[in-house]
């Protein structure tokens, strides 16, 4: 057993660090050094309860997992936090890299924070973050929290990677509610209002009923479980009991066969996604396909040569490749 592997199973949170970065790196002897140490480690990992949080900016994201998370260490559980942020794609930064985030949280021996990962695909990000996942439930942490910005793609990336997916609301409901888009809805386990104190919350109060009743019109009525919408105040720290307990709650629910199902589930639909990005990768990369693409690319865009067409012709030239 590799030195590294032994102390990440010892849950040294400095080996847990090492080997994340380990699994962010593109170098091929490190990524053939990754798919050994998660091999080996496959037995260890599994154990956490994977919690995914969605929310705009400014919805108090980290005031809330800050507070969520110390007030779980305080019923010893261990508690990582890890990013998947989309944003540095297009802006070239990030929202959610930002290392004063949950400052008390982060110097806490028994919680382990990491920011998101560079990565030019939301693929790629979300990959790592589900490597990173398994070490971390390696390491011996039970509660893993998967938080991620809701600007759209990443949420259908965070819920294929957590048993429990939560959307933190803003208290306002009305227009803002028609911006909640229904996949995304239909993603949600457990919706919570922050923000529920002093002067909004009253505010939160009605956002609460209007979600209420969006969620039990968006939902399948055949489910098992309703959503719940919960407000808490992160801020004062009040409400964050109920969200654990409305946790548990879902899990006992789910039960193991249905975390079980759940992951296996989401285990062939990542096989999928990483089917897909390999063969488009592959496709690029081919000698045919990438000497005729520019070209291809710009009859399409001028209108001179439809996609399907285009797309035919790439395709068998990709095949053509093939012996
Ligand atoms: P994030 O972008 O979603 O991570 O949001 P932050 O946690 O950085 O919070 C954004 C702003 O909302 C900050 O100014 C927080 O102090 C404030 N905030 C967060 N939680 C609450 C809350 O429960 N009540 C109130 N009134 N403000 C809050």
């Amino acid at each position: 057993m590799s030195d590294l592997l032994q102390r990440l199973l010892a849950g040294e949170r400095r080996a847990l660090a090492q080997a994340i970065t380990l699994a962010e790196s593109t170098r091929p002897e490190h990524r053939t050094e990754t798919e050994r140490l998660l091999q080996s480690l496959l037995p260890d990992s599994g154990k956490a309860f994977r919690l995914g949080l969605s929310g705009p900016p400014g919805v108090g994201k980290s005031t809330f997992i800050e507070a969520f998370g110390l007030h779980l260490l305080e019923r010893g559980h261990r508690v990582a936090v890890l990013a998947v942020d989309p944003s540095s794609q297009v802006t070239g930064g990030s929202i959610l890299g930002d290392k004063t985030r949950m400052e008390r949280l982060s110097r806490d021996e028994r919680a382990f924070i990491r920011p998101s990962p560079a990565g030019r695909t939301l693929g790629g990000v979300a990959r790592r973050t589900r490597e990173a996942l398994l070490l971390v439930e390696a390491a011996g942490f039970d509660l893993a929290i998967v938080e991620t910005v809701g600007v759209g793609q990443s949420e259908t990336a965070v819920a294929d990677l957590v048993d429990c997916f939560c959307l933190l609301l803003p208290p306002a409901g009305g227009d803002e509610l028609q911006g909640i888009k229904k996949g995304v809805v239909e993603l949600c386990d457990l919706a919570v209002i922050n923000k529920a104190d002093g002067a909004l919350k009253e505010a939160a109060g009605r956002a609460a009923a209007e979600y209420a009743s969006a969620l039990r019109l968006l939902r399948p009525a055949s489910a098992r479980w309703v959503p719940p919408v919960l407000q808490v105040s992160a801020l004062e720290g009040r409400g964050l009991d109920g969200v654990w307990e409305t946790v548990l709650k879902f899990r006992a629910t789910l039960g193991p066969e249905g975390i079980a199902a759940k992951r296996a589930r989401q285990a062939k639909a990542w096989l999928w996604r990483e089917i897909e990005e390999g063969l488009t990768e592959a496709f690029r990369r081919a000698p045919p396909v990438a000497a005729a693409l520019p070209a291809l690319e710009a009859e399409v865009a001028a209108g001179r040569l439809g996609p399907s067409a285009a797309a035919e012709r790439l395709l068998a030239l990709f095949q053509g490749k093939q012996p």
